[in-house]
């Protein structure tokens, strides 16, 4: 009957909330250990020039397995630390462990790194980050930050004053994830952004959604037009590879490309570029 059926998804519906409690709180709980920050590990996904398929950039992307839950997306995981104020002591092991892990690139690789959006919003942020990899012996033009939109909200003008701060040491300032929420145009003209990451989505949606194909190319003008550079995120097929090219969408990457790789590989990839283009062409072959 109805009122059965009904009752059925009230039901279910409070099992996946008791669910949802638990693992959060499980996560919490192993968050709120001391040492647990330090399991956290880092992952590298390769950025490249599109026209030459040169390797630029490494983005650094934490990884976290819990001991029971397993494998828990930083995009998950990262707003818990930061509502535990974990996150501060999560940032200066990451970063510390990615300029390691970048001093041994070549140095025309840079290191891109995800800012958290609450520190972003805290003053003295800046300071720290330089801190951290100087201290690492990383020369901050070898950084780019990435920041979301989201990351301005809270407090506009000191995320600006400290993304200021890193601009002047030299360091490029990425905003994250453009094209999906409101993607303020404001933003661009308040924060002198050096590049723009296309959102997922954009890319994706180019060869199924019927106005991917315009919005695509109208983002890429407005960023040309701002003197900006483009990176495309998730670039997963050949397609959009070739499609992104011809658009003058400089940089890129996506699993189609190159999966995040570990810190080792990501030394071999750096040091000879061919084995990451090697990789590009099995990839492709598979797509
Ligand atoms: P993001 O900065 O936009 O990172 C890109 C995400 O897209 C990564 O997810 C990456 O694994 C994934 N990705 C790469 N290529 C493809 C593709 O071709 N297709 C698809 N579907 N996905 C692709 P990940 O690693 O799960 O990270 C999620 C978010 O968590 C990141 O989004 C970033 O906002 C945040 N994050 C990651 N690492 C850190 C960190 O160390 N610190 C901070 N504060 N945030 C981080
Ligand atoms: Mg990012
Ligand atoms: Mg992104
Ligand atoms: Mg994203």
């Amino acid at each position: 009957t109805a009122k059965g059926m009904g009752r059925g998804v009230v039901e279910s519906f409070s099992l996946a909330m008791r669910q949802d409690i638990q693992r959060r709180t499980a996560i919490e709980q192993a968050l709120r250990q001391p040492g647990t920050v330090n399991d956290v590990e880092l992952a590298f996904q390769p950025i490249f020039h599109l026209e030459t398929l040169e390797l630029r950039a490494f983005e650094a992307l934490a990884r976290w397995k819990h001991s029971e839950l397993g494998w828990i997306s930083p995009a998950e995981f990262i707003p818990i630390t930061e509502q535990l104020n974990v996150i501060e002591q999560l940032t200066e092991t990451l970063l510390g462990k990615a300029a390691e892990v970048a001093l041994q690139w070549p140095a025309s690789i840079r290191l891109s790194f995800n800012l958290s959006p609450v520190e972003l919003c805290t003053d003295g942020y800046a300071a720290r980050v330089l801190r951290i990899i100087r201290e690492a012996g990383l020369s901050p033009q070898r950084l780019q930050v990435e920041v979301t939109e989201t990351a301005l909200f809270s407090d506009f003008k000191t995320a600006r004053k400290n993304l200021a701060q890193l601009s002047q040491a030299g360091a490029r300032i990425a905003l994250d994830d453009f094209g999906a929420g409101y993607s303020s145009i404001n933003y661009l003209r308040e924060i002198n952004f050096d590049t723009v990451k296309l959102d997922g989505s954009l890319v994706s949606s180019v060869h199924s959604a019927h106005s991917g194909l315009p919005l695509l190319r109208g983002v890429l003008a407005l960023c040309k037009a701002m003197g900006q550079q483009c990176i495309a995120e998730h670039i997963e097929t050949e397609a959009q590879l070739m499609l992104l090219r011809q658009l003058g969408c400089r940089y890129g990457q996506g699993f189609g490309m190159a999966e995040p790789v570990s810190a080792e590989r990501s030394k071999e990839i750096a040091q000879s570029k061919i084995i990451a283009l090697e990789d590009f062409a099995t990839a492709l072959r598979a797509s």
